[in-house]
């Protein structure tokens, strides 16, 4: 079995709030996993723990074949295998969208620039967003702002990417077009760990949920589990976020 992603007994703390406490969980290739959980219950610092964004106290982390808890980890190329997209899109507003997406692949692969051109036509394409090559960010909507966000991941080629709350700062109107995005390279058998409030989009998308509570796994197994949990504590959960 290939894991893209594996977490074993990982604790997490700042100072002396204890946030993950013994997490145990494993991606497998063109495997889907959804992270759902109150605010607070530890899910961001999780899917921040993968890229190394926060360094863990205990236990294992490997991804993609790096040992993410290795102090001499090469953290490059950790970061060109995972892909990582959060609330707020930051994308440069000086740079053209192309110029956004281009900027890591240029100076990482060092490709030249009609290669850097093809590769932005191509990742747009998979966002839905070709003929905005040319706009600079202010020019397109929040919404079509995080796609670019995404193309800009996708255009590093990643094999895993991790979704943090992604439309959680966009107007309800312009969730959807975002949400879709995910769902085919979802479909296209993208590796994904994604945090998310959309409970019908987890159930949609998601090959399995895990349900996350004061920093451990409260529950898990597929969108069955949210028609039917069998924890208090997801019932009252889905009960407000359905
Ligand atoms: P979630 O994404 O599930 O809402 P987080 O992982 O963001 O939860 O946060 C879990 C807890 O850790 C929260 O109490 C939060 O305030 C705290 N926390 C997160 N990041 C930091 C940090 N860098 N320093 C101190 N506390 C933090
Ligand atoms: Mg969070």
């Amino acid at each position: 079995m290939s894991h893209i992603v594996s977490f074993k007994d990982v604790h997490k703390s700042f100072g002396t709030l204890s946030v993950l406490k013994g997490l145990n969980f494993d991606v497998a290739k063109g495997e889907v996993v959804a992270l759902i959980g109150r605010s607070g219950s530890g899910k961001s610092t999780a899917l921040r723990c993968v890229d190394r964004l926060e360094v863990i106290d205990r236990g294992e982390i490997s991804v993609c074949g790096h040992r993410v808890s290795d102090p001499k980890i090469n953290l490059r190329r950790l970061r060109q295998d995972v892909g990582i997209v959060f609330q707020s899109y930051n994308l440069f507003p000086h740079l053209t969208v192309e110029q956004n997406i281009t900027l890591a692949p240029r100076w990482v692969k060092k490709i030249d620039r009609n290669k850097a051109r093809n590769l932005a036509q191509e990742v747009l394409a998979q966002v839905g967003l070709e003929e905005k090559i040319d706009y600079y960010p202010e020019q397109l909507s929040g919404g079509q702002q995080q796609r670019v966000a995404i193309a800009r991941s996708l255009a590093m080629r990643p094999q895993v990417m991790l979704f943090d709350e992604v439309t959680s700062a966009l107007d309800p109107e312009l969730t959807g077009e975002v949400l879709k995005v995910i769902e085919d390279l979802a479909r296209k058998g993208m590796t994904m760990l994604l945090v998310t409030h959309e409970m019908a989009f987890a159930a949609r998308v998601a090959n399995r949920i895990i349900f996350m509570h004061q920093g451990q796994i409260h529950e898990t197994g597929t969108s069955e589990i949210l028609r039917n949990p069998s924890t208090a504590e997801l019932r009252s959960f889905v009960g407000t976020g359905l």
